[in-house]
């Protein structure tokens, strides 16, 4: 049977979950972002990664847990090898199997999917570098086609799916999450679609920079207009519903050596992947701008990672202040990057909006409000988003969405110079 490299396994500390991550791919991928494309690893059949997957949740949870994601690399690139793993996981009782692909090899060959299906494959997360053909073909090295294909044929598919793409200022921009966010609507307008930042020091090639939070907030809004389930990956600023943080993990080598590892660990692998391409201490030097740079984020639009009155119940206690973020486009009428107000735990999104009128002048409604012309009632204007506790009041009940005391409110506009 056919061998693939295995770099390692990652455990999961929050729940049971195991992740393979195979190595080699068929792109080439110019700001790719995993050391694991470039192959090596360790030699193994889909059998005896089974077993030695098997052993180290064994080890670890004492039990093998209902969920995995097979990640890489590629991992479709030898297809037996993908069948029998799959087979193997389900006949060991998983229950949730994942798989991240570019999606290339299940487009190229007309019964991949539904082999994969028959296999036991549940969920498949699929990255749509570009929908320009000539942009994919300069950025990955291969033809897009048969990536479109693959979605086609996993919608019509059991298999659940997410499409992912990365969003590259000057590359995959806007232009190009609208072509792909209506292709996508053109198979499944519910399918779910989530966008990435590009994070250059991660990179291979740094082709182009950090998207501003600005222009992530505008291609969710247009990726919206045609995918109601349009998200933003929390690991740009935010995701629904926020995921609990995880901070370190357990990386369970071939040989079942394992080892818990964070984010200093994550930045010596990169280093040494980036060796000789780019210095070490240009690395090193974007990663601290990196690290400045989101303590930075956090304190400007302030996206808050504790579950802050998640149970819904209202504090009974003394009168709390709900804070308020302003995004910079407001910052000259407000003169502040954040304010707070009082309030009794009685009070809706619609209430905040009068009191900060109180309190910055007609100037403030105007700006960020408009009257609807059908009810009569005040609406937050397109221009304009509101995020609760980090989720948009839109997928709540919008402006009449309760607010109670510590409750987080962030005004974000994705205005140009917002
Ligand atoms: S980003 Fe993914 S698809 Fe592209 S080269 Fe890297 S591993 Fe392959």
């Amino acid at each position: 049977m056919n061998k693939r490299g295995l770099q390692y396994f990652t455990l999961s500390e929050i729940e049971p979950r195991v992740w393979f991550m195979l190595t080699g791919c068929n792109f080439h991928c110019k700001g790719c972002f995993r050391p694991a494309r470039d192959g090596g690893g360790t030699l193994l059949t889909a059998d005896e990664t089974l077993e030695r997957m098997e052993q180290a949740c064994l080890n670890y949870y004492g039990k093998v847990p209902a969920e995995t994601m097979i990640t890489g690399g590629e991992p479709t690139l030898d297809k037996e090898y993908l069948l029998t793993l799959v087979k193997g996981l389900k006949e060991k009782g998983f229950e949730k199997i994942v798989l991240m692909t570019n999606g290339y090899a299940l487009g190229e060959d007309e019964t991949y999917v539904t082999e994969l299906e028959e296999a036991g494959l549940t969920e498949a997360h699929v990255d749509v570098k570009a929908f320009s053909e000539d942009v994919h073909n300069s950025y990955t090295g291969k033809s897009n086609k048969p990536v479109l294909s693959a979605i086609e044929k996993l919608n019509a598919s059991g298999i659940e799916l997410l499409i992912q793409t990365v969003y590259m200022p000057g590359i995959v921009d806007a232009t190009e999450i609208e072509q792909i966010a209506k292709f996508l609507a053109s198979v499944n307008k519910d399918i779910k679609y989530r966008i990435n930042p590009f994070v250059p020091i991660f990179a291979y090639e740094q082709v182009t920079r950090r998207p501003t939070l600005e222009e992530i907030e505008r291609a969710y809004e247009i990726a919206s207009r045609y995918l109601p389930n349009a998200i933003i990956s929390r690991s740009c600023y935010r995701e629904y519903p926020t995921p609990p943080p995880q901070k370190t993990w357990i990386t369970v080598y071939p040989d079942l050596t394992a080892k818990r590892r964070g984010m200093e660990d994550q930045k010596e692998d990169r280093l040494s992947w980036l060796n000789g391409i780019r210095p070490r201490e240009s690395v090193v030097k974007d990663w601290q701008n990196e690290e400045w740079d989101f303590t930075l984020r956090h304190s400007l639009v302030g996206i808050s990672e504790s579950p802050v009155n998640q149970s819904g119940l209202k504090e009974e206690k003394e009168v709390q202040p709900i804070k308020v973020k302003f995004p910079l486009s407001l910052h000259e009428l407000t003169k502040t990057r954040w304010t707070e107000l009082d309030c009794d735990g009685e009070a809706t999104i619609e209430d905040v909006m009068k009191s900060l009128t109180d309190k910055y002048g007609d100037k403030f409604r105007e700006t960020v409000m408009a009257t609807d012309r059908d009810t009569g009632s005040i609406k937050i204007k397109r221009s304009f988003n509101v995020y609760l506790n980090g989720m948009n009041i839109k997928n709540r009940k919008g402006i009449k969405t309760e607010v109670h005391g510590n409750d987080e409110i962030i005004i974000l506009s994705w205005v140009s110079g917002g």
